[in-house]
């Protein structure tokens, strides 16, 4: 028999809990690691730090629309919002240790959402070593808001900064270059004809890199004292390493013939060497960018073996301003728009 009308349509509406429901019922549980946030239950959540350590915070605001698709799922959502923030810690060098999530949510996010987000949090926390410690929840008429403040700390006097690049340090970048700002324009599908040059497992390693930045933590904290000034590389490469150049006071020169580029960015490049200029202005890579004096250059040449992590030097730090990127021949071949921008 037939269930009855009212019934049917009740059994297919998204569960949808209270704000201290949602609270209790999924992040509660991720805060448990860290007993100052006495789990989620009071106005604030108090993190010790050890002696000698000092307290570096970051915040990265994610917008459905703006920094990722509405239609992403929500763990990939969650992933990259930790991570983004994780990022900005490595690149400071210090070590996660705790995070508050903002939370505005539209309508259209139920239960079912909310537990494939917390639940890839979970994970996400038992892999890099932090706890939830508090945040805000709030219903928006707008798009879905993802805000997380990490919070890392650094042993005194062993901070990263932006600061410090001098004329004649080289120019270092960990990892690949470019394969988020690709995975951008593969789930766009707009990368046509070069992208019939890739196989899926190439297919699906650019999107990852977009989906799932990987934060340098292990290099960012092997820097102090090596690094004269570092940063992440989220609004693209050129762009970034300008701000390092505007704070430091000089101007730098990359060689785009060493830039490091995944098997998968090499053949797109090959097929539609256009596609450099996303290379070196697209942003979402989250690698890390840095400079060394040219007498470092042997110890720097020995991080990729003792972090796993490639570093390969692209440049240099020069007198005056701007950076130029060059081509074999010296050709300057710089983009004209070097990075992203919201305003
Ligand atoms: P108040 O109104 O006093 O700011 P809230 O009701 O917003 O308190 O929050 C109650 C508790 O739940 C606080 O400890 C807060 O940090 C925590 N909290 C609220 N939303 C979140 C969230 N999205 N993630 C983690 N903790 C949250
Ligand atoms: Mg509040």
């Amino acid at each position: 028999m037939p269930a009855p009308r009212a019934l049917t349509v009740m059994a297919r509406m998204p569960k949808k809990s209270g704000e201290f429901e949602l609270i209790a019922r999924y992040f509660a549980p991720l805060a448990a690691g860290a007993a100052g946030a006495f789990a989620l239950s009071d106005d604030a959540a108090l993190v010790d730090l050890e002696p000698g350590q000092r307290l570096v915070v970051t915040t990265d605001v994610l917008v459905a629309g703006v920094h990722f698709r509405s239609e992403e799922a929500p763990g990939d959502i969650a992933a990259k919002a930790l991570r983004v923030n994780l990022s900005d810690l490595a690149a400071m060098g210090a070590r996660p240790r705790a995070y508050l999530l903002g939370l505005a949510l539209p309508e259209s996010i139920d239960d079912s959402w909310i537990e494939r987000f917390a639940g890839e949090l979970a994970g996400e926390q038992a892999r890099f070593g932090l706890a939830l410690v508090g945040g805000d929840t709030v219903a928006t008429g707008g798009p879905l808001t993802v805000a997380v403040t990490a919070l890392g700390e650094v042993a005194e006097g062993r901070v990263l900064r932006r600061r410090g690049a001098s004329v004649g340090d080289r120019v270092y970048v960990s990892g690949t270059i470019g394969d988020a700002a690709l995975g951008l324009e593969l789930v766009k599908g707009r990368l046509a004809g070069a992208a019939l040059m890739l196989d899926d497992t190439e297919t699906a390693a650019l999107i990852a890199r977009y989906l799932r930045p990987e934060p340098r933590l292990a290099l960012g904290g092997r820097l102090a004292g090596l690094a004269s000034a570092a940063i992440d590389v989220s609004d693209g490469l050129v762009a970034d390493l300008e701000h390092i150049c505007e704070v430091s006071g000089f101007g730098a020169v990359v060689r785009a013939a060493a830039l490091p580029l995944s098997e998968a960015a090499g053949h797109v490049l090959d097929a539609e060497p256009a596609l450099r200029a996303t290379v070196l202005s697209g942003g979402d890579d989250y690698e890390l960018l840095f400079t060394a004096p040219e007498a470092r250059a042997a110890e720097a040449g020995r991080l990729s073996a003792d972090t796993g992590v490639a570093v390969t030097e692209i440049g240099e730090i020069v007198e005056g301003q701007g950076v130029r990127v060059v081509d074999e021949s010296g050709r300057d071949i710089t983009p004209a728009r070097t990075g992203y921008r919201h305003f």
